[in-house]
């Protein structure tokens, strides 16, 4: 049995399936995408859909699974896997939003909020990595967007910067996945200069307004693309992000708990409930956020 990952050819002997399984779920949590090349004799020990269940793909061609022996099986698998698997995103443009938003008081002082921004930044990688054509809108990044990966990036610093550059982009694009942690309220008058602080003042009084909702206006548009939005919730996670996903109008959502240590905002994990608009879910269990990002193109692509 072969096992592959995007930069690496592991072989497991037939008999050895326990060991397999176990090292496709170290692959996995460390974010790599795994696709399995089973050989005719292996499958009698665990199963194609087996294999599925554990978000494998198998690399088949396309009549049943591939027989494969000796030196040649390497190459085989890697021919299959660049065919059908690491090019299913081929020709879609996706955009996605990442990372939080800077809203400026003053020339000093800011509202901001604790999004790193990499959810964002391995949805981009993972789907440029897939074959699509990525923008990456993005805030201010506690992560950086990788090189020679593709991903077309337009940074940002606040919410209209954003709404104005996914509103230029969303049009051309098949996909938008709205992953972004966008301040809600920004100051009414930003001041271009410094806010003194009187000594006799014991407090500063700033007036705020509501930011625009992005994902509920390209969600609304006319002519809007396949839209996945995200829901970072403290509580009833499941009840909140439903409710989100049909006010902001998303063909899919995905909810993470923000209450729950070692995950979501700051974290490079991830938990995630992917609901889809139908009422079909899906758990993604926690790992590190490439893994999860690929779980929800997989997601994306049952309905597209
Ligand atoms: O902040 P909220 O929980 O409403 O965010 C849910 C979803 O809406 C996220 O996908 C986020 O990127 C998006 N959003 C947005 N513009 C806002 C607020 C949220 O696009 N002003």
């Amino acid at each position: 049995m072969q096992i592959i990952s995007e930069t690496a050819k592991i072989k497991v002997a037939e008999s050895n399936w326990i060991e397999a399984v176990e090292l496709v779920r170290l692959l996995q949590e460390e974010g790599v995408q795994v696709a399995v090349a089973p050989s005719l004799e292996s499958l009698r020990f665990i199963t194609r859909d087996a294999w599925k269940s554990l978000g494998c793909s198998i690399c088949d061609d396309g009549e049943g699974v591939l027989e494969l022996v000796g030196d040649s099986a390497g190459r085989d698998a890697e021919r299959v896997m660049t065919s059908m698997h690491v090019s299913d995103m081929q020709g879609r443009r996706v955009l996605v939003t990442a990372g939080p938003t800077i809203e400026d008081i003053d020339c000093a002082r800011f509202l901001s909020n604790r999004s790193s921004g990499r959810m964002g930044v391995a949805i981009a990688q993972a789907a440029a990595r897939r074959g699509a054509i990525v923008a990456l809108v993005h805030g201010p990044l506690k992560t950086v967007v990788p090189e020679n990966e593709g991903i077309f990036a337009r940074p940002v610093r606040n919410a209209m910067n954003m709404r104005a550059a996914v509103m230029e982009l969303i049009a051309e694009c098949d996909v938008a996945i709205f992953a972004a942690a966008v301040a809600d309220f920004a100051p009414a008058s930003p001041c271009s200069g410094k806010i003194k602080k009187e000594s006799s003042s014991k407090s500063l009084r700033v007036d705020l307004r509501r930011t625009p909702d992005i994902l509920s206006e390209a969600g609304n548009l006319a002519d809007s693309p396949f839209i996945v939005g995200f829901a970072a919730e403290a509580d009833n996670l499941e009840a909140n992000a439903e409710q989100k996903m049909k006010y902001k109008n998303c063909d899919i959502i995905c909810a993470n708990s923000i209450a729950v240590p070692g995950r979501g905002f700051e974290d490079t994990d991830n938990e995630l409930l992917i609901i889809h608009r139908d009422g079909r879910k899906t758990n993604v269990p926690l790992q590190k956020k490439l893994g999860c990002a690929h779980r929800i193109i997989d997601e994306i692509l049952s309905r597209t």
